[in-house]
């Protein structure tokens, strides 16, 4: 469904230092939009390494990953930030007056100023080499649960061994009709308590668990009717389901964003570091996805790329105001 959007600075990435570029952004009352392709914020952090401790944001000796990107929407909550999550950002047109973002759901978002913080790129789903897969994407065949209630009543096969694949069966389970999830090991790749309570599902009977089997095929007429499979000691089976979700993990790519004109060097966007723009006017690179001579790809990196950014990107959108610097501790948080 299609829908726009008005605001004075779009963000391309949910990721930590996206998120900080809102706060960033704010302090100079400005209003921020974020996009991202993942039905969750968080980027690297959440769909990676959610549960390790990082050791090197200032101020905090030891932090898990989730706790972090928890702390960072509580920080930017002052500013009332909106999201778009679960869209790819696929175009950037120049209007007149400003920027028009285009999402793969054909959302529209008006933007004076683009920051690009989409890290390493798209995450893309890692797929499995199975018949007809490309046939049922979209029509059975889902890579990512945006939506809990889709599966609801509904028989699902979820493949997969890792995190994605066993919270989501757990979280499932109480949803869906009837759940089988079907891993081609015979251990999991995934926490071991999610791993023990998926076992506990199968025992109670609530769930169904294939081990050591791989996906054959995807059959239907028009929409997927059952998925084909294959275990090391009986021959290939058959099993009915109104949804197949491989959950293999997600693989990083720039995608989109090589198309936008901008300058790259080495997969990343060249930036001018006195405030990380880009080669195109209004447009800001900030975090992962950004290079230039001694670039550390780490998160304080990306808050301090985010801070200078914001004083560039206060000049667009306001050009008739004068910028005067104050602390947070003199002006505290401006009221939006
Ligand atoms: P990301 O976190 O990559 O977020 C970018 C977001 O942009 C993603 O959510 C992506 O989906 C989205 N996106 C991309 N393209 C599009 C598009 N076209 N449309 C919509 N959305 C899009 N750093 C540290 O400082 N300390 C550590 O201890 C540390 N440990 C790490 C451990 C691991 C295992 C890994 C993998 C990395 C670690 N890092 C660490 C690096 C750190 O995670 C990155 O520097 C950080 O995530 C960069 O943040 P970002 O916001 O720039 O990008």
């Amino acid at each position: 469904m299609s829908s726009t959007i008005h605001t004075d600075i779009c963000v391309i990435g949910a990721g930590p230092v996206g998120l900080f570029s809102v706060f960033e952004a704010g302090l100079l009352k400005m209003r921020c939009h974020v996009v991202d392709v993942l039905p969750q914020v968080g980027g690297q952090l959440t769909e990676i390494y959610p549960k390790k401790p990082i050791y090197d944001i200032p101020g905090l000796p030891e932090i898990k990953a989730f706790e972090l990107i928890a702390n960072l929407m509580k920080q930017i909550g002052p500013f009332h930030p909106t999201f778009t999550l679960g869209e790819k950002v696929i175009e950037v047109q120049r209007d007149e007056n400003s920027w028009v973002v285009t999402t793969s759901d054909e959302t529209n978002i008006h933007a004076k100023v683009i920051v690009i913080a989409a890290g390493l790129g798209c995450f893309e789903p890692r797929k499995p080499e199975i018949e007809n897969l490309e046939k049922f994407e979209g029509r059975g065949i889902v890579y990512m649960v945006k939506d809990p209630e889709l599966f609801r009543d509904k028989r699902l096969i979820i493949a997969g061994g890792g995190d994605s694949a066993l919270d989501w069966t757990i979280h499932l389970a109480d949803i869906a009709e009837s759940i089988t999830l079907i891993h081609r090991n015979d251990s999991f790749r995934g926490a071991p308590d999610s791993a023990e309570k998926v076992h506990t599902l199968a025992k109670e009977g609530r769930i169904d668990l294939i081990l050591n089997a791989s996906l054959l095929e995807a059959k239907g007429n028009g929409v997927l009717k059952s998925v084909t499979y294959k275990t090391t000691s009986e021959t290939s089976r058959d099993l009915t389901a109104d949804y197949l979700i491989p959950l293999f993990g997600l693989s990083p790519k720039l995608g989109p964003i090589a198309d936008w004109g901008l300058q790259l060097h080495k997969n990343a966007i060249a930036v001018n570091t006195f405030d990380y723009s880009t080669n195109v006017p209004g447009i800001f690179a900030i975090g992962d996805i950004n290079t230039y001579p001694g670039k550390l790809k780490l998160i304080l990196s990306g808050f301090h790329e985010a801070a200078l950014m914001s004083q560039s990107a206060f000049r667009y959108v306001y050009p008739d105001q004068k910028l005067s610097f104050k602390y947070t501790t003199v002006n505290g948080i401006p009221s939006f």
